[in-house]
Parts: C-alpha cells; structure tokens; sequence
C-alpha cells in the first residue's frame, strides 16, 4: 500500500513579547530543532508548513514558512493551520510570560522598573483537534525532567513528548547535543542519551511514522 505523504506543522523558534517599541521579553531558542524537524520531514517526501519565531536558523527551501513575533501571533498561525495537519510538532519555545501591556513610547532610563507580566496562553492545549491527529510536544527541564515531562504529556493531551535536561552549565538550545528522552502517551520512556538534534528530529519523525501508518493500517484491516 503506498502511503500518502503527512501534513505535518512545525512550530519553531522564540516569541518576542513587546515592551515598549524598542524592546521585548524572549528567550535563546534558535529554531535549531524545528528546522532539523522540517528537513527530515521533508527528506521524507511529507508536506512542512513551519510557523517560526525570529531566528537565526535557516528553514529547508521546500517548506512552507510563516514568522511571527508573539506568541498571541503564533497562536493564531497554528490555529489557522491546525485544522488541516496531519503531526503537529511544537518545538517553539514560546515565551510564558509577556509585559501586561506594552508601552507606546520607550520607556526611559531609570534605577530600577517593575514589569508587570502575564502569562502567554497555552498554545498546544487550545488547538484545535481532530481525530487521528498526532501531537508532538518538547519539554526542556532542570530537576524532574519525566515526572514533569510526562505531567506535561497528560496535561496538554499529548501523544508524545520529547523530555531535554536543561542544565545551569551548558544551553541547550542551538547546534548542541542534549540529554534526551522520548516519552509516549502509554507510558513508554526510551532514553535516547546525549543525543545531537538531527538524530533526535529522526527518532520523532520515525515514532510519528509508526503511530501514523499503523493506525492506517488498523482502519483498513477493521
Ligand atoms: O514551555 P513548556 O515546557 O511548558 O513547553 C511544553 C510544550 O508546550 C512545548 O511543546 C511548547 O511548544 C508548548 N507550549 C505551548 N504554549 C505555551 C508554552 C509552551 O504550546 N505558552
């Protein structure tokens, strides 16, 4: 049986969260491992629509790109988007918290100044879902890394998880190797050790591979 290649949407990168006109609240992500995502699912004759933060990190020519600065920004995109993904892979590392409001002119310089935050919605656990289709989340943690992984998993309704060690010597983010576990909704937990981003965008596009054809197959045998 021939497969039909997968719709599958990647979101990658930081948000920015604007403070006034000049400056904003973000973080190091470099959309490293949502281009490496996007190659191999092209590499694999899908179809990759990726809706990235500002990065630094060329996406593949082949998929189909959307920037965005906010994750209220973001948010809408994959919304859009969601409705016709087959995979949705949410590698951003959307900003969790934003300014209150962002000031219309710069704000001054001064000894100290309080920012009011709030936090960003959750972008994954509002899409929009339908039956089949597969989601992909990404957990980076200091301490706990499974137990707050797999809570993240059950939370944001999940399929599979890909739980990072973050640690306070070395970033994660960008062309660096990681400590790495694929954690699946039945429980399952395959530690995939220090593992470099293209091995790790392989490991994911293989796993949703598996639960996608084999579900195919199990409709067509019913
Ligand atoms: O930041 P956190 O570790 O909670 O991210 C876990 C997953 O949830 C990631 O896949 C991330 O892209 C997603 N996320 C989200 N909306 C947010 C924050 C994170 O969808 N506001």
């Amino acid at each position: 049986m021939r497969r039909r290649p997968l719709r599958v949407l990647i979101s990658a990168g930081p948000t920015r969260e604007p403070i006034d006109p000049v400056r904003f609240l973000s973080n190091y992500s470099t959309g490293y491992m949502g281009a490496q995502l996007a190659t191999q699912a092209l590499a694999r004759g899908h179809r990759v629509t990726v809706v990235t933060g500002p990065v630094r990190e060329p996406m593949p020519a082949g998929a189909r790109v959307i920037p965005v600065e906010r994750a209220q920004d973001m948010a809408h995109a994959l919304q859009r988007r969601a409705p016709r993904a087959d995979v949705v892979m949410m590698a951003a590392a959307i900003a969790d918290f934003r300014p209150v409001r962002r000031a219309a002119r710069k704000l001054p310089r001064a000894r100290t100044h309080t920012l009011r935050l709030t936090a960003t919605p959750d972008i994954v656990g509002g899409l929009p879902r339908h039956k089949g289709q597969l989601i992909v989340g990404f957990a980076l943690e200091t301490g706990s890394v499974l137990a707050r992984a797999v809570r993240k998993l059950r939370t944001k309704r999940l399929d599979v998880i890909l739980a990072q060690a973050a640690s306070a010597r070395q970033t994660p983010f960008g062309r660096t190797r990681v400590r790495a576990w694929l954690v699946e909704r039945n429980g399952v937990v395959t530690p995939l050790g220090r593992c470099a981003k293209p091995a790790i965008a392989r490991v994911l596009l293989d796993k949703v591979e598996g639960l996608w054809y084999g579900q195919a197959s199990l409709r067509a045998h019913r």
